[in-house]
């Protein structure tokens, strides 16, 4: 990892103790190669009580699991009553390649930089379980402890902002003042007092950049996002066919966006890392749309598993593609989606009824717009 921040201050990591506390449990997590860890205390902060009103207002879509959990994201203790303090870990993924707002070429593919890599529930869930371990083995009495990356009942942002990793700004991400937000957050719920932190102060002040700068206008204030127009919710939350209303804005997303973190002054020169698991995979290190279009159903699984992608697996990825596709106005898109005859079996999903949808939008677009090309050619190709 990069040495051009200050993860964890020196003082804090002099030596291991061998008893359970702030201290040794931040010593522990360096040498388990966690970039920021923090302590919160357990209580019910006054801003987790905004989830409900969040849910109550239908920012949370389809995300039918968020309303479901959402009372026991109020408190951690609703999940775990033994819970006294909130160990909250950060992770550096940023690689250093260009943000999706420096690339000009639409016939590149944009997925979020969180998803190049591995699986951050299995590998963050590994080493933030090694640290459990730990605590419960220096702390010599017995100790509940609960581990979460991402998937439980937590509201983990908020914690991490309570534990001093950050302030959650305008975006809604949290931010580091050095690190920036490419951050990977993990806890663990656990029953000793320990020292907490000072809460992370807001940096934001009078910027909106993030808020000007979304393609969807979905923040209906600061620091609020409607996901239902968020295009990570559109291209991987939407399971069936997105509205014909949403694909335009969707540009050459095929999954995810980060352009509200990307234009973040806090981001710009944000260190990278060097860890294999967040580094691209091959198959997506700025792959063309057109590339992807045309690798086989196999090929394409074997591109995104045990990665962030698998959530949502090739169906619902070429439909993605497909809209990319339609909005990259190339003759290369139209030739890549021109229909080949015997091709069926070589990519089994383009004839899923979903994906077929998707496919029939993109050429009638393309043969509508053309992208400069004589009319006839791109015609010529789908029609
Ligand atoms: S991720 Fe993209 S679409 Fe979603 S809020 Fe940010 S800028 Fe808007
Ligand atoms: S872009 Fe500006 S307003 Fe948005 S999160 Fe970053 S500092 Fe805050």
């Amino acid at each position: 990892m990069t040495d051009a921040h200050p993860r964890l201050r020196d003082t804090e990591v002099e030596r291991p103790l061998a008893t359970l506390t702030s201290v040794s449990v931040k010593a522990r997590a360096r040498e388990l190669g966690f970039d920021l860890c923090g302590i919160a205390s357990a209580g019910d902060h006054a801003r987790l009580s905004f989830f409900r009103d969040w849910i109550d207002r239908g920012y949370a879509g389809e995300m039918a699991y968020l309303a479901r959990t959402a009372d026991r994201r109020a408190d951690v203790r609703a999940v775990m009553p033994s819970a006294r303090s909130v160990v909250v870990l950060g992770t550096l993924y940023n690689t250093d390649r260009p943000y999706s707002t420096e690339v000009a070429d639409h016939g590149e593919a944009l997925i979020s930089r969180y998803a190049w890599g591995d699986d951050y529930h299995d590998v963050l869930g590994a080493r933030t379980d090694a640290l459990r371990q730990w605590m419960a083995s220096a702390h010599g009495a017995e100790l509940d402890t609960r581990v979460y990356v991402d998937t439980g009942p937590v509201q983990e942002r908020l914690y991490a902002e309570q534990a001093g990793l950050g302030w959650i700004g305008k975006n809604t991400c949290l931010i580091h003042p050095e690190l920036g937000s490419w951050l990977f957050l993990s806890e663990i719920l656990c029953s000793a007092d320990l020292m907490p932190d000072e809460s992370g102060v807001d940096h934001c002040g009078t910027c909106t950049l993030c808020l000007d700068a979304c393609p969807t206008a979905a923040f209906p204030e600061p620091g609020v996002l409607d996901a239902t127009k968020c295009l990570s919710y559109i291209t991987i939350e939407t399971k069936d066919i997105i509205p014909e209303s949403d694909r335009a804005a969707l540009g050459s997303h095929i999954y995810g966006c980060d352009i509200c973190q990307e234009v973040c002054p806090f981001n710009h020169g944000a260190p990278v890392t060097d860890d294999a698991a967040w580094q691209p995979r091959a198959a997506l290190d700025r792959p063309r749309l057109a590339e992807l279009w045309t690798r086989p159903d196999a090929e394409l699984r074997d591109a995104i598993r045990h990665g962030p992608m698998m959530r949502v697996r090739v169906k619902r990825l070429r439909r993605n593609v497909a809209v990319a596709l339609g909005n990259s106005d190339s003759v290369e898109a139209a030739s890549a989606l021109r229909p080949t005859p015997g091709g069926q079996d070589r990519a089994a999903s383009i004839e899923e009824p979903v994906v077929a949808e998707h496919v029939a939008w993109a050429r009638a677009r393309l043969a509508a717009r053309c992208g400069g090309a004589p009319p006839g050619i791109v015609r010529d190709l789908l029609l």
